[in-house]
């Protein structure tokens, strides 16, 4: 029987798969079995419309069968006639194959092969001969096609008593690389079903090893007996495509449990679904705790996505934005072809809806959390926060309308986690600014004198402890139209008119004792100036620039040879007694004045909790003062 050779453009794709080196070759189960789903659908749609094709769309199964070096997967579909076997089989002007080869002309990475449906060619990558069996539904006569792939295919006539295709696969011998007879084994099909096709919506059924005890062995002796059942491997019907009422919180979880390998609960499940322009089902799960790999490059942001039951991709970066990229979940819609590519999906108008509706329902259900689950929320908050506030942060603040909302901070006055809009909603009579101050330890921060004076004045002030806290004002820039102020490092914006004509009048006048002290410290600040906000602290240290200590301290744990220290200002406080001291020093002993003056600058880089250049010179100088 002469051999028919495949269409020219058939060959490429082929030869592709037969010399296949891609390492997810298990995909062409799930092509076979999409195949065999699809023409089960054709045919029950045919009974819908036919009420002469008497048939129960219940009745309908796939079957697998393992044999020595063969795998077949049988369907009760439509089946194909001889025809049919030619135009589809020999050809590859059918969609999934198609996209596929177009793809691959523009790219040499065989690693797309997992993105398309790469349809029945796939089968090629794991077999050396393949074997499709098939009756047309209506017709008498049953056809074979059969084919290496290399050399072309025959099709002659055979015997089968029911429409519908057998496709029998004979693997390729084992090699040191690949074991392909691994697809004759009952756990790796059983991993491969549930992997892509647990919500093909027919049972895929296969023979499988139980055991028993022995009718007849007795009860304290039993004796076992090993036996094959057909079983159904798939769960056929997603949770996500049944309805909110008939799923249990136990099912939502043990399904994430399952899937996400996650043995936290969930802290909240979002299962939802969408009619509209795009309809798509979704089911989203906020986890308790982060995965121990969520802060390496290890961690893949993503959700499944699936098309009508079939998974198309194992993790979906686009549908989630990075800010959120602790969610968890399955999107499945049915207006996505099971032939998208990656690059194709990027540009795709219905997943960028759905990507924009999820991340709309993620922050509604946290902010649902927040405000009718405190304690949850800060559980959860514990495990995500420094996401939230990267994605404030992030691309110069623009993910910040999703995120800030869901911010907590630590409040010196509340002593507990409060938001933003709690900070501002609380702010006192003519207070105009949110202060904040960056710090490693809550209890230090709170008594810094600043801060003090902001609570005596009835202000909050936010201790920012985590050292990405600093930079989310500066990409905020202001909040409910507030300003943020660094109340450690920057005026606090408190001196009345007056009082700063004053402090200017009393510069002034101390401009000899603020030179004096400038050119005590030398380059270790760069101006000396009073402040009449530092409560009843001598000194504080100010930075000249934009730049805080705390972010200079950040730059130097990231990089050790960073040396753009923060410039420093001096502050010193004019009613302070100890600043008195100096001042007359300065006059009845010059040599003691400079020892105060750096005593005090020392004392201030301590409270700014920034490294004194010379701890032991600071020692001896008290010591040196105590006598
Ligand atoms: P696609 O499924 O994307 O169309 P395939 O290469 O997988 O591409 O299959 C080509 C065609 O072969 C299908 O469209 C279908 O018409 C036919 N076919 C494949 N498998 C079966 C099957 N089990 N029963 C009936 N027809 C089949």
């Amino acid at each position: 029987m002469a051999k028919k050779q495949f269409k020219a453009e058939s060959r490429r794709l082929l030869d592709l798969m037969i010399n296949s080196i891609y390492t997810h070759q298990e995909i062409f189960l799930r092509e076979i079995i999409s195949n065999a789903s699809d023409a089960m659908d054709k045919l029950a749609y045919t009974a819908l419309t036919d009420d002469k094709v008497g048939i129960n769309r219940e009745d309908l199964v796939i079957t697998i069968t393992r044999g020595k070096g063969k795998l077949t997967v049988s369907d009760m579909g439509i089946g194909m006639n001889k025809a049919e076997m030619e135009e589809n089989l020999g050809t590859i002007a059918k969609s999934g194959s198609l996209g596929f080869k177009q793809a691959m002309e523009k790219t040499e990475d065989i690693d797309i092969i997992g993105q398309f449906g790469v349809g029945f060619y796939a089968a090629f990558m794991v077999a050396s001969q393949v074997t499709v069996i098939s009756k047309k539904y209506g017709e008498d006569t049953a056809w074979k096609w059969e084919s290496d792939g290399a050399d072309g295919y025959t099709i002659t006539e055979c015997e089968r008593e029911l429409p519908g295709t057998d496709v029998i696969m004979t693997l390729k011998a084992d090699t040191d690389e690949d074991r392909f007879s691994r697809f004759t084994e009952e756990y790796e099909i059983r991993q491969l079903v549930k992997k892509y096709s647990d919500y093909i919506r027919y049972p895929i059924r296969m023979e499988v090893s139980k055991s028993r005890k022995k009718a007849d062995s007795p009860e304290d002796k039993p004796e076992y007996e090993s036996y094959q059942e057909l079983e159904t491997l798939n769960s056929m019907v997603p949770l996500w495509q049944r309805a909110k009422k008939d799923v249990t919180q136990e099912e939502y979880e043990s399904f994430y449990r399952e899937k996400f390998f996650d043995f936290h609960k969930p802290l909240r499940v979002i299962h939802s679904s969408a009619e509209g322009t795009v309809s798509y089902k979704s089911l989203l799960y906020i986890p308790g705790k982060a995965p121990y790999d969520f802060n390496t490059k290890d961690y893949k942001r993503g959700l499944q996505l699936y098309s009508a039951g079939v998974m198309i991709m194992e993790c979906c970066e686009d549908l989630i934005p990075e800010h959120f990229r602790f969610v968890r979940g399955v999107v499945d819609s049915q207006d996505l072809s099971l032939n998208i590519s990656r690059e194709m999906l990027q540009h795709n108008r219905q997943l960028t809806v759905i990507a924009r509706n999820i991340e709309k329902k993620v922050k509604s259900e946290l902010t649902a959390m927040l405000e009718n689950d405190r304690e949850k929320y800060e559980e959860f908050y514990t495990a995500f926060s420094r996401q939230l506030k990267y994605g404030a942060v992030a691309d110069y603040g623009a993910h910040k309308e999703a995120t800030q909302d869901l911010l907590l901070f630590w409040s010196a006055k509340e002593g507990k986690l409060i938001t933003l809009s709690e900070y501002v909603a609380a702010m006192a009579e003519g207070q105009e600014k949110i202060y904040y101050v960056p710090g490693e330890n809550k209890d230090r921060l709170a008594k810094l004198p600043q801060v003090k004076l902001l609570l005596d004045k009835g202000y909050d002030v936010l201790l920012f402890t985590d050292e990405v806290d600093e930079f989310v004002p500066q990409s905020l820039m202001t909040y409910r139209e507030k300003s943020f102020c660094n109340a450690s490092t920057e005026d606090l914006g408190l001196q009345s008119e007056e009082e700063k004509k004053a402090m200017e009048d009393k510069a002034k006048e101390l401009e000899g004792f603020l030179t004096f002290v400038k050119q005590t410290l030398g380059e270790s600040v760069t101006e000396v100036k009073l402040s009449g906000a530092l409560g009843n602290a001598p000194a504080s240290l100010a930075s000249a620039t934009g730049m805080s200590f705390e972010m200079e301290k950040y730059m130097r744990r990231m990089n050790p040879e960073f040396d753009m220290p923060v410039q420093r200002i001096l502050e010193l406080n004019p009613e302070h007694d100890a600043v008195k001291a100096m001042q007359s020093a300065m006059v009845s002993d010059t040599q003691k004045a400079k020892d105060y003056a750096t005593l005090l600058y020392c004392q201030a880089m301590l409270i700014a909790e920034l490294p004194l250049e010379d701890p032991t010179a600071y020692t001896e100088l008290v010591c040196k003062l105590m006598k």
